[in-house]
């Protein structure tokens, strides 16, 4: 079978969407050029538009989403300031690594897999946090959470949101729910290549931004100049041209197809996709009410070998799924539905192939 043929319905990268493919085949342009210049603004008024944002400081980091984490903490943080961040999985683990690299004391507050993180307990960690970090899907449990509460109560902290998982597929409100900082990556909702982290920083925290980050890559203090058409005009580095042209085009899909037309596309897949594997007799493992649309976890049946199966998936009938992570490695499936994949043709295929290997 030919690896065009694949259907990408792991944890992600997702298939793309056609228009973002094309655009990586784009003339290449300078990236001093106006003409990369005008789309590279008309990219992030798109990702305003996706973020539900108007947050000047919009545009996607150079890198992948973990680079979206570390450039939202590592311009805000200086040694020994006190943040809270909520642990659910994976990337709320993540998020505490790199914040204490950034020398940040950090309250860890911890939840069970499978479970979303609870707004009340996360602001009663600390009295008075610089800020408060979260994520909204966790990508190695399936599960969302409520990020409006802790927006609405925050105080004086500084909300970060990881939307790595979350952006383009399930509503994501920067301004209503009072994020300050937030970050995705292109592989997953947008349904565009991995190698971009869009990021959205507030008026207010800009404020925050310290003077000489301990980065000089991730500085925001020199990226910022582009973003605000302040003079030069230009990354401080040289901008994956190919890579913006594709994220471009990507966002074009999702908004010539209307945001909230493409939230109830993943909505109706992830609802199919549950019913269709809760009728082959799969144990849905991500709590009930935060189970991600584009991200459905299963336990692995007794009996079932979990390498077996996914390997035959693969090549028989050319479909990826996901392994679990951590503690639940062999134990859990995770199926993204994503971006382009993100279609009911997609999911019945899957069912079907499920009931001739399980
Ligand atoms: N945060 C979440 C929720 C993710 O799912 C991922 C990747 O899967 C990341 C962060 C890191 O993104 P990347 O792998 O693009 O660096």
């Amino acid at each position: 079978m030919a690896l065009s043929d694949r259907i990408l319905m792991g944890p992600g990268p997702c298939n793309p969407y056609p228009d973002a493919v094309a655009a990586l085949g784009r003339p290449m342009l300078g990236h001093l050029d106006p003409e990369f210049l005008g789309i590279l603004d008309e990219t992030n008024d798109r990702l305003r538009e996706v973020w539900k944002t108007s947050n000047r400081l919009t545009f996607p980091v150079s890198a992948t989403g973990s680079a979206g984490m570390e450039i939202c903490l590592v311009n805000v943080i200086e040694p020994g300031d006190a943040v809270v961040i909520g642990v659910n999985g994976v990337f709320g683990g993540r998020m505490v690594e790199v914040a204490e690299r950034c020398g940040a004391d950090v309250t860890r507050v911890d939840f069970e897999w499978g479970q979303p993180v609870d707004p009340e307990q996360l602001l009663d960690a600390h009295p008075n946090p610089k800020l408060i970090g979260v994520v909204h899907a966790e990508t190695s449990t399936g599960v969302r959470s409520e990020i409006g509460e802790l927006g609405a109560n925050k105080g004086d902290a500084l909300l970060l949101v990881d939307c790595v998982t979350s952006l383009g597929g399930i509503p994501v409100e920067i301004d209503e729910w009072g994020v300050d900082l937030a970050y995705s990556g292109t592989q997953k909702c947008l349904g565009v290549a991995p190698g971009l982290a869009p990021v959205t920083v507030s008026e207010r925290a800009r404020q925050f931004i310290v003077a000489r980050p301990r980065s000089w890559y991730l500085d925001l203090n020199l990226i910022s100049k582009y973003v605000d058409g302040e003079g030069a005009r230009a990354y401080h580095h040289t901008a994956p041209i190919s890579m913006i042209f594709s994220l471009h085009a990507g966002l074009g899909a999702v908004l010539d197809e209307g945001l909230e037309n493409a939230w109830e596309r993943h909505e109706t897949c992830g609802r199919r996709l549950r019913e269709g594997l809760t009728d082959l007799g799969f144990e849905l493992f991500a709590v009930e009410g935060h189970r991600l649309p584009e991200l459905t976890t299963v336990t692995v049946p007794d009996g079932v070998d979990d390498a077996v199966v996914r390997s035959r998936l693969l090549s028989d009938y050319g479909i990826e799924i996901g392994g679990g992570l951590g503690a639940y490695a062999g134990k859990v499936w995770r199926i993204g539905c994503m971006g382009h994949t993100a279609r009911l043709r997609n999911v019945e295929l899957l069912l079907a192939a499920l009931t001739q290997l399980v």
